[in-house]
C-alpha cells in the first residue's frame, strides 16, 4: 500500500491575524481538548460525532484548512472557516544538521519566533519543544536565557510544533518522544502546558513525554496533582546551592533545600525515576569531588543523571567551555561508583546551533549581559 500523502508544512492562508479594525483574532481550534471543543461548537454542529471528525482531522490528519475536512457539510466547513482558525505557525527557516537533526524557526501570528528541534534516532525521533518565546530565567550557560524573556505560547502553539513532525513522518506518532527542553520554562506557562498535554497525551504515552523544569516549586506541586503526568526532568547543573545560584538565578527563589524534599514526595510509577540534567562546565562543576557532592545531594531520590557537556556559544563568553571527553567520562564513572544511574547525552545538531542551550530568539536585542558576573 502506498504511504498516505502527508501535506508539506506551508503557510496557512488565514493565520487569524486581526486586520485593522477587526476586534479579536479568531479562536484557534488546535489548542482545545475534545470536551472544550464540543462545548464551543455546540451551536454549529448537527451530530455529536462531528467533533470527533474535526478533532481527528486536526490532530491525526494534520489538515491546515477546514475546507479539507470533506466529511463535513459545505455549510459547516464555511462556518468553521468564518469563525475559527487552525493555528499552524509559519515556518520561517529550516536547517538540517549532518546528523539528521532538523531545527525549525517558526514565526507565530504576532511575529514572535520560536525554535523546535526534531532529532531522529534510528526508528525513533525526539521532538524538543518550546513552551515560551524566549526565557526570563537567564541561566548563564543558555543562549535562550541570554536573549531574555518573551511571551507564553498558547496551548495551540505548543501542539502545532508536534504536528510539524507528523507532517514529515508518515508513521504518525510511532516512535515519537516529546521533550519540553526547547525555549522557555514550561512550568511558568502551566495552564497552557497542561491543556496542550491533555491533547498530546491522548496520542502519545506519558512515558514518552518529558517536561524539564529549572525547579519552579509551585509548578511541580501542581504537576503532582495532575491525574496523568508526563515524566519529570530537573535542570540541576550544580552540586550545591552557591554554584547553582551563580549559574541559575532561579535557585535564589527556589533553592535546592526546598526543591529536593518536594521531589522526594513527587508521585512516581513503579520503577519510574526523575531525570536530573547536569551541564558539565570546565573547571566549574566537572571535578570528581563535584560528582561526590552530586551523589550525596541526590541520595535516597529515585534519580538518574543525564550529563550534558556544555555546548559553547560565543555569546556566553570564553569562560563557558566544555570539559575534555575523558573528564566527562571520569565524572560519569564516579557517579556510577557512588550508585547513581548516569548517562552522557550525545551531542546532536550542534553544527546548526540546535543543541541543548543553543536556541535563540534572533529578532531581539539581548538583555544587558555582564560577563563580569561570571567568576571562573
Ligand atoms: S536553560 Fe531553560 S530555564 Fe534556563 S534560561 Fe535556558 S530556556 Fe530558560
Amino acid at each position: 500500500m502506498p504511504p498516505p500523502v502527508v501535506p508539506t508544512l506551508g503557510i496557512p492562508e488565514d493565520l487569524g491575524i486581526p486586520e485593522d479594525g477587526e476586534a479579536e483574532p479568531k479562536q484557534d481550534l488546535l489548542g482545545l481538548p475534545r470536551d472544550r471543543m464540543a462545548t464551543l461548537l455546540e451551536g454549529l454542529i448537527d451530530k455529536p460525532y462531528r467533533i470527533d471528525q474535526i478533532y481527528r482531522a486536526l490532530h491525526e490528519h494534520g489538515v491546515d484548512d477546514f475546507g479539507q475536512i470533506t466529511t463535513l457539510s459545505k455549510d459547516l466547513r464555511a462556518s468553521l472557516q468564518r469563525e475559527f482558525t487552525i493555528g499552524l505557525p509559519q515556518e520561517a527557516t529550516r536547517h538540517q544538521s549532518a546528523d539528521g537533526t532538523v531545527k525549525y524557526l517558526f514565526r507565530l501570528h504576532d511575529g514572535a519566533t520560536i525554535e523546535t528541534v526534531d532529532i531522529p534516532d534510528g526508528d525513533r525521533r525526539t521532538l524538543c519543544l518550546s513552551s515560551q518565546a524566549g526565557c526570563a530565567l537567564a541561566c548563564r550557560f543558555c543562549v535562550t536565557g541570554f536573549w531574555g524573556g518573551g511571551r507564553n505560547l498558547t496551548s495551540g502553539e505548543i501542539v502545532a510544533q508536534v504536528l510539524t513532525a507528523k507532517r514529515r513522518d508518515v508513521e504518525g506518532t510511532h516512535g515519537l518522544n516529546l521533550v519540553f527542553m526547547g525555549m522557555g520554562e514550561p512550568l511558568l506557562n502551566l495552564d497552557n502546558l497542561h491543556t496542550a498535554l491533555e491533547i498530546l497525551l491522548e496520542q502519545i504515552s506519558w512515558r514518552r513525554v518529558t517536561v524539564s523544569t529549572a525547579g519552579i516549586l509551585p509548578g511541580i506541586e501542581a504537576m503532582a496533582a495532575w491525574p496523568v503526568r508526563p515524566q519529570l526532568a530537573i535542570s540541576l547543573h550544580a552540586p550545591d546551592e552557591d554554584r547553582r545560584s551563580e549559574i541559575m538565578p532561579i535557585n535564589r527563589k527556589y533553592p535546592l533545600k526546598e526543591l529536593l524534599p518536594l521531589l522526594a514526595r513527587f508521585p512516581l510509577a513503579r520503577k519510574q525515576r526523575i531525570t536530573f540534567e547536569y551541564i558539565l562546565i570546565r573547571d566549574f562543576n566537572d571535578a570528581k569531588g563535584d560528582a561526590d557532592l552530586l551523589a550525596q545531594l541526590l541520595k535516597g531520590l529515585p534519580a538518574k543523571v543525564n550529563l550534558i557537556p556544555l555546548n559553547g556559544d560565543p555569546v556566553l563568553g570564553e569562560e563557558m567551555r566544555s570539559p575534555e571527553p575523558r573528564r566527562v567520562e571520569a565524572f560519569r564513572q564516579r557517579l556510577l561508583e557512588r550508585g547513581l544511574m548516569a548517562t552522557t547525552r550525545r551531542q546532536r545538531g550542534d553544527d546548526i546551533s540546535a543543541a541543548c542551550g543553543q536556541l535563540r530568539v534572533p529578532n531581539r536585542e539581548p538583555r544587558g549581559f555582564r560577563r563580569s558576573n561570571l567568576r571562573y
